[in-house]
């Protein structure tokens, strides 16, 4: 198959969606953004890996990190996390702060923010440095060693990050945070705001097409770990539009407010696109285009 061809007619499908969305603004920084990017980019198990549009351009990795935060807290420290977060899909918008009172300071699931403080909060206490291990693994497994946080965009979501404080100190009223708020939250931003191309994220996420295998053959998850990582991204990955993106992309998936996607093809690669128009609920309009494009002309779903 050519797969290159394959990614401009995913593109080009996508493009002719009646709305490009906008790109997120209550993060000045990324208000910014040009909403006329557009790459895509995928990424073999053995190692191939295709592009076409801005695939090389580095952007804010925002909400992805989410998954790689979650792979390693589960790699360094195991199933014990599951105390202290779900994996039931919220229903709610990833900042939402509503069903933290009712369910005691557990967030639903890793992937919405209060999830993601958690997660944060576990890699903290695991590693000492929760943001420079989530940079060391991107670096490790595309093989970029430039990927590093854009500071302007931590300080900007710092600066406007009322929702996350309150979130953070909410869950720490209930005890389940084991580390200061103000570290907890600083390394979240940090590894929120890290910059990485569709060639980088693609690369990366074979891990999970790999069943846990890493880029130099290494093990980080087992193949029961991956494979539930990969369900807690389907049903979660994309916050209360999950059942829309199970439904029309068919992938255990990813997103950020920076508009990256990151899809997992389970055996045969990594997929990520990114556009910075975003649906009401914070995912990349193009982005869940090219994919549907995609999943639907290849078949490439996990149903
Ligand atoms: N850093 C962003 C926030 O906390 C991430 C949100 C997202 O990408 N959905 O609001």
């Amino acid at each position: 198959m050519d797969y290159q061809q394959l990614l401009r007619d995913s593109m080009e499908t996508a493009r002719r969606a009646p709305r490009r969305g906008r790109p997120a603004d209550y993060i000045p920084a990324l208000a910014e953004a040009d909403p006329e990017s557009f790459g895509m980019a995928l990424a073999t198990v053995e190692g191939e890996v295709f592009g076409a549009g801005d695939w090389e351009q580095p952007f804010s990795i925002q909400s992805v990190s989410k998954l790689f935060t979650l792979a390693l807290a589960l790699a360094e420290g195991g199933d014990d996390l599951w105390h202290r977060v779900g994996r039931e899909p919220s229903g709610n918008p990833f900042n939402s702060l509503v069903q933290l009172e009712t369910e005691q300071g557990i967030p639903r699931n890793p992937f919405i923010n209060a999830g993601a403080l958690v997660v944060t909060d576990r890699l903290l206490e695991l590693t000492g440095d929760a943001a420079g291990a989530v940079r060391e693994f991107l670096r490790a497994e595309s093989g970029n060693a430039a990927i590093s946080t854009d500071d302007s965009v931590a300080a900007s979501e710092a600066r406007h990050g009322h929702r996350n404080a309150a979130l953070a100190h909410f869950i720490a009223s209930y005890g389940n945070l084991r580390n200061p708020v103000d570290s907890v939250l600083a390394h979240y931003y940090a590894h929120c705001a890290i910059a990485a191309s569709c060639r980088d994220l693609a690369l990366v996420g074979r891990f999970l097409a790999r069943h846990g295998l890493r880029a130099d053959g290494s093990r980080l998850l087992t193949r029961s770990v991956a494979k539930r990582i990969n369900a807690v991204l389907l049903t979660c990955g994309t916050y209360d539009a999950a059942g829309d993106f199970a439904f029309r992309v068919g992938l255990p998936g990813k997103s950020g407010v920076g508009g990256g996607v990151l899809a997992v093809l389970p055996g045969r690669g990594a997929v990520c696109v990114w556009s910075p128009g975003l649906d009401a609920a914070g995912n990349s309009v193009l982005g869940v285009a090219a994919l549907d494009a995609l999943t639907t002309a290849t078949g490439w779903s996990v149903f």
